[in-house]
Formats: structure tokens, C-alpha cells, sequence
């Protein structure tokens, strides 16, 4: 069921998002060399915590029943690793790229945020993917207006990733954001405009392009979590929450200087 905010719930979503976006500023402080990704999601989750929220990933269960639920509260995913990648003692290294998504769940809401970042300095590839994954998010929240519809989302993402020679992961998909951290439904990530639902005042969307340097094919490591690219090359991945207003859309999870 697609779910409208009231103002009033909007402005909890805020200080959720706020709280993401914190956590975000600070792992753009600290990816560097050397570093490991168990070392980011503890500072992750010390902030969260810091400001009265709780990690939305920590503890999630898995589709799959067998599986363990997810163990961090941040996922970091590596070159290959597209999404849901679960912090260990890996240790960064000069050239790599991570993806860090993280969640907050604050007075009943969640906000949903991730970014890429470059370790050190990264080869023009990688930072060619980077730009243009997150000029997908920047394409897919300019259309992200009162009356157009998710395909409108999903064409400008497509578009923009496929014209500069990238393709769109097709498996995995932006969703609706509020109450629950995937609330009643699902955005593909590629499609045509003038399809799909229409776009109203009150939606909250974590509006999220994943893309692939290489072929758009998925797999799941064995640990029934991480993500990788079949090809082995580079992906990465941009994400906020928004709100759809009756002008432009809302970034939800930014901080207020932004
Ligand atoms: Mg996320
Ligand atoms: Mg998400």
C-alpha cells in the first residue's frame, strides 16, 4: 500500500535523514586507506546511537529464512560489490571504491542514504562511475515532481547512466520509505517515462541507482547477503530519501547547510 505523509510526519523524516546524512559526512571523513569496514560501521552505529536513533538494518531479517538477519548497521560494499556488503575486517585500500548505505529508524520513521567514496586516489574509471551514478540520483529527483510517474524516475536514471556507456542493476530496486524501511512499493531503476504510478504530495521515496561499470548482471556471495556484478567490474551506488511536494522534490536525508 502506497502511503502519504502528513507535514507533520515529513518533519520527522527530516531528523531521521538528518541523522543519515551526519553519519554520511562522517565516513567521507573517515574512508581512507588502511582503514577497515568493521572500523566504519562502529562509528556509524556510535552516531546513530548518539542521536537517540537506531541502525534500520541492524537485525534485518533476510527474505530468504535461512539466512542470518543482517548483521551492521551499515552496509559497505566494495568495487564489485554492489549492495549489502557486511563490514568486516577487510581493510580499505589506495584505488578501491565503497559504497556505505546506512539507515536510521528515529521516532517511528527512517531515513535511507547512501554514497559512494573513493579510497585514496582511483583510476578514471571508478571516478567516472561515481560521477555518473550520482548524476543518476540528481536526474531521477529532478523528475521526482507532483504528476509524472515512477517510470519517469526509472527512464531519467536509464538514460543517464546508459548514454555515458554504464548499465542499470536491474534486480534490485528504489522503494517507498516511511514507517517501514521498504514501504509499499517497489521502483525500478530503469523503464519509460509516462508508466507506472503517478507521483503525489506526501510520497517519501529512497530513490537509489545502482550501476555497473560493466554488464547489469547480479549474484549473491555465500554469505546470502552481499551483491557483486557477475563480470567482476567496478559498481556503485547513490541514494537519498525524498519527498514528493508540490514543487520540487525534498531531499530528505541532507544536512541543513547543504
Ligand atoms: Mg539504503
Ligand atoms: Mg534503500
Amino acid at each position: 500500500m502506497v502511503v502519504l505523509k502528513s507535514p507533520s510526519e515529513i518533519a520527522v523524516m527530516r531528523l531521521a535523514g538528518r541523522i543519515v546524512a551526519t553519519v554520511l559526512a562522517e565516513m567521507r571523513e573517515r574512508v581512507k586507506p588502511g582503514v577497515t569496514t568493521l572500523e566504519l560501521d562502529e562509528a556509524a552505529e556510535h552516531i546513530i546511537r548518539q542521536h537517540g536513533a537506531t541502525p534500520s538494518f541492524k537485525g534485518k531479517a533476510h527474505s530468504d529464512p535461512g539466512a542470518p538477519p543482517f548483521p551492521a548497521a551499515i552496509c559497505a560494499s566494495v568495487n564489485e560489490e554492489i549492495v549489502h556488503g557486511i563490514p568486516s575486517s577487510r581493510r580499505l585500500k589506495e584505488g578501491d571504491i565503497i559504497s556505505v548505505d546506512v539507515g536510521a529508524y528515529y521516532k517511528g520513521y527512517h531515513g535511507d542514504s547512501a554514497v559512494t567514496l573513493p579510497v585514496g586516489k582511483v583510476s578514471k574509471e571508478a571516478a567516472d562511475l561515481m560521477r555518473v551514478t550520482e548524476e543518476c540520483l540528481a536526474a531521477a529527483i529532478a523528475v521526482a515532481r507532483n504528476g509524472n510517474r515512477t517510470g519517469d524516475i526509472g527512464a531519467a536514471i536509464q538514460h543517464t547512466a546508459e548514454s555515458q556507456g554504464f548499465s542499470v542493476v536491474r534486480e534490485y530496486t528504489s522503494h517507498g520509505v516511511g514507517r517501514e524501511l521498504h514501504e509499499g512499493f517497489s521502483l525500478l531503476n530503469y523503464g519509460t517515462a509516462g508508466h507506472g504510478m503517478v507521483l503525489r504530495p506526501g510520497l517519501t521515496i529512497a530513490v537509489e541507482p545502482m550501476i555497473n561499470a560493466g554488464k547489469y548482471g547480479t549474484k549473491v556471495k555465500k554469505d546470502k547477503w552481499t551483491v557483486v556484478t557477475i563480470d567482476g567490474k567496478l559498481s556503485a551506488h547513490f541514494e537519498h530519501t525524498i519527498a514528493i511536494t508540490e514543487g520540487d522534490a525534498e531531499i530528505l536525508t541532507k544536512l541543513d547547510k547543504q
